[in-house]
């Protein structure tokens, strides 16, 4: 990636501005100074990826805001990172969940709403059969053990740059020698993960099919656009082509909507009817309550039914104990009838594409050779001049100290991105003038840059 700012300059500011977050939230300060207890000072370690000096603790959240303890308050475009990604606290499922919380959630059996968010996902997505998990991490383990429990096959073949959860076979890379190696940085990786997965580059056909020429793969794994290492968009009629590829070889075609369910109500697989044999969905589905849903074709569900008959006993080694309690059914029905809807939808994706036009408009008048990126309410700004077409691409364009400079700048200016890439969701109360505040938030850093 070519640099179009000095890495002093950068640095420098960096510098600056995180000597006026330390001073402007005390609060936050002595919450870090006092979390001995917690492995790096934090409930999951990774919270300390952010990039700012010492973690932001919030105090609440509400819609399209957050506040700290310092009391700043914050227009929030990282939601979540799609957990909130219809803003925090709906009040549906708050109300939901106050009431469900007074009547018990937690008897490992099934309540009336489970039959109801059934058919509501049957509708919404076409596939008629579903399945509740606590994360889209365990769904999509779960899918990949149906897939490999129906096909008989063993490999799983997911694309570069991918990330679908913490799910080991899924948390690979291709090497320069277009090997499939764990990721760098893996904590007590002792499977070779290149035995059982296959990874290829994403838009790339050729590949896939190469991969998928043995004859031994259970499914192909993906989002319909990556969406975890910046953004890379599927090129027109790849998609189509990884599902008339996965019907040719007898693999599954499973799509991981968690994301880009900002593209539409039915997700992009929905928006583009590309009919996959497995869809599975977390984060936003109860709100951003811990919850995933996976959903199966009737083949597939036919099949699932007779290989449990196969199976009396033993476990299968799917499910966890807390998944699908009453609480998150509650939860996700409310969230699914009367939040996800439509109507929002027709808030958010305008809003997003507003956002998007407005970055694209500020790169251009300062001249620098970066690309926006829009699904849904979904935005993504990368450092490349054309949007990545794999992850290789996507991930030479990162350029995380400048990113960090930016994010730390738009949190001291009172906005929230995603940390990690530059992503940005748009929820039904995020206001015009908050679009407005990010974009001047942004050029004051380029003003910056600049000197
Ligand atoms: N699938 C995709 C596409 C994701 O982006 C993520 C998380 N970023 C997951 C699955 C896993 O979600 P969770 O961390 O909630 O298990």
């Amino acid at each position: 990636m070519p640099q179009v700012f000095s890495p002093a300059r950068v640095a420098a500011l960096t510098e600056r501005e995180r000597a006026d977050y330390i001073a402007q939230r005390p609060r936050s300060a002595a919450l870090a100074a006092g979390s001995g207890h917690l492995l790096s000072g934090v409930p999951m370690h990774w919270m300390r990826d952010w990039g700012t000096p010492f973690p932001l603790y919030i105090d609440h959240a509400q819609g399209a805001q957050c506040v700290d303890v310092d009391g700043h308050v914050y227009t929030d475009f990282c939601l979540g990172d799609t957990g909130a990604m219809f803003g925090h606290s709906p009040a549906p499922v708050a109300a939901a969940i106050a009431e469900r919380a007074a009547r018990g959630y937690s008897c490992m059996l099934p309540g009336a709403d489970a039959n109801w968010v059934g058919a509501h996902l049957a509708e919404r997505f076409g596939l008629p059969v579903w399945q509740i998990a606590t994360t889209a991490t365990d769904a999509n383990r779960f899918v990949l053990r149906w897939a490999r429990g129906l096909s008989g096959r063993p490999v799983v073949v997911v694309f570069d740059g991918c990330y679908h959860g913490t799910v080991d076979d899924t948390l690979v890379r291709q090497d320069a020698d277009g090997r499939t190696v764990a990721r760098s940085g893996l904590v007590g990786q002792v499977a070779d993960l290149g035995q059982y997965t296959r990874v290829v580059p994403f838009n790339d056909l050729a590949a896939l099919h190469a991969a998928l020429a043995p004859g031994d793969v259970a499914c192909v794994l993906t989002e319909p656009a990556l969406t975890n290492i910046g953004m890379v968009l599927p090129d027109e009629g790849f998609l189509a082509g990884v599902r008339q590829l996965t019907r040719q070889h007898g693999a599954l075609l499973v799509i991981d909507e968690t994301h880009t369910i900002s593209t539409g109500y039915a997700g992009y697989s929905g928006q583009i009817g590309l009919e996959p044999d497995m869809l599975v969905l977390g984060k936003p589905i109860a709100g951003g309550l811990p919850a995933a849903v996976y959903g199966m074709s009737a083949e597939v569900a036919a099949r699932a039914e007779a290989l449990l008959a196969s199976k009396p006993d033993g476990h299968s080694g799917m499910g966890t104990t807390l998944s699908a309690n009453l609480f998150t059914l509650a939860a996700m029905r409310a969230n699914l009838e009367q939040v996800m809807t439509r109507d929002a939808y027709a808030l958010t994706t305008p809003r997003a594409a507003r956002l998007a036009d407005a970055l694209r408009a500020l790169f251009a008048r300062h001249r620098l050779p970066w690309c926006v990126t829009q699904i849904g309410a979904r935005c993504e700004f990368q450092f490349c001049p054309t949007p990545p077409r794999t992850g290789a691409e996507a991930e030479a364009a990162m350029d995380h100290a400048l990113e960090r400079l930016i994010h730390l700048s738009l949190l001291n200016q009172g906005v929230l991105i995603t940390p990690f890439h530059n992503m940005m969701l748009v929820c039904p109360d995020t206001p015009e003038t908050a679009i407005t505040a990010l974009v001047d938030g942004v050029e004051a850093v380029l003003e910056a840059l600049r000197g």
